[in-house]
């Protein structure tokens, strides 16, 4: 049986190797890179090419990209040992000598006995059929999938649903937030009042008790300005270094996907008319509408991750870190993701895929890496590795592979790609905030001291994460 993948970057790279090593499977690789180099690449004879960071992130168990390394290298990944190979002192962040490392996963994927490369540029994905028929295809092109392709990619998907930008706001652990400063409110809208007036006159003619408009409750937390904080952030966001344009990556933004810093040049009050905007909120310190507010709205998937609303920015990592701690509440603040614009191309997988991963339009093509939804080097790698077992399982061993549990690493991917909600779909690094909760079972069973932690009124965040980091590794064995 024969296996192709399309694009031998960190997924295409991850997903050959475990078909051909770890199922002794035929694999045909494609890639363009001797033809053409996507705009972000420099080396083109090197597959697993790391096109800007040298870095695959911490090293950690107490962090999920820690444990992620772990759990894919326990599968049989290529890249992690790879990386360990080719490692630079980085302090508690695996970094690598690029080139040791791309040249040691090319020369193996290379002369593997399994493994066939075809150096072309795919345009459409029946460019294989030529080399033979085909139990299973990869798509594994990445976030500058060729355009061709990707146009072909939409036909066969039938759908629009290919993105080709991509504006990420920050998010960030709500544990770590200020709770008196910061308020849990919705904004009030016309309506909104309007229903609860008549609702209260008519608890009044009935003789029932008022209705307290403290006592709602709120989905959003607000991190309140006043007038001279928000011109100081302003101004912040100005002068604050925004990581460059590439030749290949067109400014051009969609209304409402506009960057804060282009809102905040085209007019220093622009920001409180836009995602800063106060109206229908009153701070419960003052009792007054603030100046202007940055909304925090809960990430589905996870308990203490908070998106900042409509906070889209090309300012650096380290210039947000420092810009957005200053805001009101936030000067403790941990950030689960950066804020990011760039050009992007990938799939809402929860409206393409099956349940087994393969697309829902042609159950023979599955997607790895970065064009299935997630983002970065280590994430894409996993999801190589992860998508090769899928195969692998239903090709040799006839049966469907089961998504790692909940509550690990690679599970969470998985599970993001899959059930993520679609409305809200963006390419997704690992982050505690993809995790459950600490339940009081997980409390029982995974501390020394449970009866101390469950009196605790908050958990301490470094006894969370070791408990978080135990449950992970736990689950996985299982
Ligand atoms: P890729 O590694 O991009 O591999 C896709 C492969 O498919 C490429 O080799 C390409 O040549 C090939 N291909 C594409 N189209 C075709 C075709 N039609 N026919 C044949 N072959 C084709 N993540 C980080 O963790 N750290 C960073 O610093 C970082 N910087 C980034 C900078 C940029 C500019 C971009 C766009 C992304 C960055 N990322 C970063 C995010 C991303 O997760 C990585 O780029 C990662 O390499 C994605 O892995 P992948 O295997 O999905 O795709």
């Amino acid at each position: 049986m024969k296996v192709a993948v399309i694009g031998a970057g960190l997924a295409g790279s991850e997903c050959s190797w475990i078909l051909a090593e770890h199922y002794n499977l035929e694999v045909t690789l494609f890639e363009m890179k001797s033809k053409k180099t996507t705009p972000a690449q420099i080396t083109p004879h090197l597959f697993a090419e790391l096109v800007c960071s040298n870095s695959l992130k911490s090293k950690s168990r107490l962090n999920p990209a820690g444990t992620l390394k772990e759990e894919i290298h326990k599968l049989g990944s290529i890249v992690i040992p790879s990386a360990r190979a080719a490692e630079v002192p980085a302090g508690e962040t695996l970094a690598v000598d690029r080139e040791l490392f791309s040249g040691a996963i090319t020369e193996k994927l290379k002369n593997h006995k399994n493994i066939t490369v075809k150096e072309m540029i795919i345009e459409q994905v029946d460019d294989i059929l030529k080399f033979g028929e085909f139990s299973a295809i990869v798509i594994a092109t990445g976030p500058l999938t060729d355009d061709a392709l990707a146009i072909d990619l939409r036909k066969i998907t039938k759908c629009e649903q290919l993105y080709f930008y991509d504006a990420i706001a920050p998010i960030l652990d709500g544990d770590t937030v200020d709770h008196d400063i910061v308020f849990l409110a919705n904004r009030k809208s016309k309506t909104h009042s309007y229903e609860k007036k008549i609702a209260q006159e008519a608890a009044a003619l009935e003789g029932l008790p008022q209705i307290d408009e403290g006592e709602e409750e709120g989905d959003y937390l607000n991190i309140p300005l006043n007038k001279e904080e928000y011109f100081a952030f302003v101004e912040k966001v100005l002068n604050g270094p925004k990581v460059p344009h590439k030749d290949f990556e067109e400014p051009r933004y969609f209304n409402g996907c506009q960057p804060i810093e282009v809102l905040a040049e085209s007019g220093p009050r622009t920001l409180s008319f836009g995602p800063m905007k106060p109206k229908g909120l009153t701070d419960p310190r003052t009792g007054r509408m603030p100046y202007a507010v940055v909304q925090l709205r809960k990430e589905k998937l996870g308990d203490t991750a908070w998106n900042m609303v409509g906070f889209q920015t090309r300012l650096t990592w380290g210039a947000q870190k420092e810009i957005l701690s200053s805001l009101p509440g936030l000067n403790k603040v941990e950030f689960f993701r950066m804020g990011s614009m760039h050009r992007n191309t990938y799939f809402v997988s929860p409206n393409v895929l099956n349940e087994d991963f393969s697309l829902k339009e042609n159950n023979k093509i599955y997607l790895a890496g970065q064009i299935m939804g997630v983002e970065g080097y280590l994430e894409s790698s996993a999801m190589g590795v992860f998508i090769g077992h899928v195969i692998g399982n239903k090709l040799t061993k006839k049966k469907l592979l089961t998504i790692p549990p909940a509550n690990t690493s690679l599970g969470c991917l998985a599970r993001y790609c899959i059930y993520g909600e679609a409305k809200k779909f963006t390419p997704m690094n690992i982050h505690w905030g993809l995790f459950n909760e600490l339940s009081k079972e997980d409390i029982n069973k995974y501390s020394s001291q449970p009866e101390q932690v469950l009196k605790m009124k908050k958990i301490d965040k470094s006894v969370k994460r070791e408990l978080m980091a135990c449950r992970s590794e736990d689950l996985f064995q299982q």
